[in-house]
């Protein structure tokens, strides 16, 4: 198959080069010029088959500059592809700016598709995976870092944190003081020799990462469970509405006692008609 003029965002292997797709394979051969994170990582997988296109530099630093000369060579008819030091392109990953340029400048992107951390540990994590968010990697300094694990207690959709090494006994320890009981997935190594899958509660992933070191090596995926919201039962709300009521008229008491203790307001407003009725 011959590929046409365009920006292409190739994803390759996390870890097992057996996750190269053939498709990517047949863009990576064909494309003009490969932009990649890190040339000399990205030349060892080209050499592992035997492909040779010319590679060129886009990260974080010059990626304005390189976009523009990368658009412009689509715009002259050349194949160009983005890939990244492993997983998919833009996922914690330079070529945002590029994408975004591309629209701009009504210059087709064309996806393809494979490997990413972040979607082979949420799928692997026994966790729901229906909705979730995905953080990236937390802020390096710890009081910021709290901060935004903080902010997501309530999100009641699981949440996916990159982490390296470094952090991740400093990320598990955060977590523990704000939420010991909430389960989490460590996803580590993925389709690597060492890969470790492991699902449990903070305070226990903790306690195991403490007595096994080597659970502390690697690349790190955390999946957390989402808040369950707490439950309310209507019937103990029924002595604070009765109070409210005596201050304010039925509507008004109904809504902020629904805005305190999180509760429905149609069946509130019920409640309270009752209590009106007695
Ligand atoms: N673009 C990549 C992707 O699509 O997943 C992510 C790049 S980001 C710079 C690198 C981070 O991804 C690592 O620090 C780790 O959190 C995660 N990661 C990458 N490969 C992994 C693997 N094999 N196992 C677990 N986590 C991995």
């Amino acid at each position: 198959m011959n590929i046409e003029s365009a920006i292409y965002i190739v994803a390759t292997p996390i870890g097992n080069l057996g996750d190269m797709t053939h498709r990517a394979l047949e863009v990576l051969a064909q494309a003009d010029l490969v932009a990649a994170e890190d040339t000399r990582q990205t030349r060892k997988l080209l050499d592992h088959y035997a492909i040779t296109s010319r590679l060129l530099a886009l990260h974080d630093h010059n990626e304005l500059v390189v976009a523009r000369e990368l658009i412009a060579r689509v715009q002259q008819g050349q194949r160009v592809a983005l890939v990244s030091d492993a997983g998919t392109p833009l996922i914690s990953d330079p070529g945002y700016n590029l994408v975004a340029l591309a629209h701009d400048e009504g210059v087709r992107v064309v996806p393809i598709p494979g490997p990413s951390a972040v979607i082979s540990a949420l799928c692997v994590s026994g966790l729901a995976c229906d909705r979730f968010v995905f953080e990236g990697f937390l802020p390096a300094k710890a009081q910021a870092r709290l901060k935004l694990l903080q902010a997501s207690m309530q999100e009641p959709r699981s949440l996916v944190f990159y982490e390296s090494p470094h952090r991740i006994l400093d990320t598990l320890m955060a977590m523990n003081t704000l939420f010991p009981q909430r389960r989490l997935t460590l996803a580590r190594e993925l389709t690597k020799r060492f890969e470790t899958i492991r699902r449990a509660t903070v305070a226990e992933l903790l306690n195991w990462v403490n007595e096994d070191g080597d659970q502390l090596r690697g690349e790190f995926v955390l999946v957390l469970e989402g808040a369950v919201p707490e439950v309310v039962e209507l019937a103990s709300l029924r002595p604070a509405l009765e109070r409210v009521m005596q201050e304010l008229p039925t509507k008004k008491a109904v809504s902020l006692v629904a805005d305190l203790y999180g509760a429905n307001k149609k069946a509130l407003y019920d409640l309270a008609l009752q209590i009106k009725a007695n």
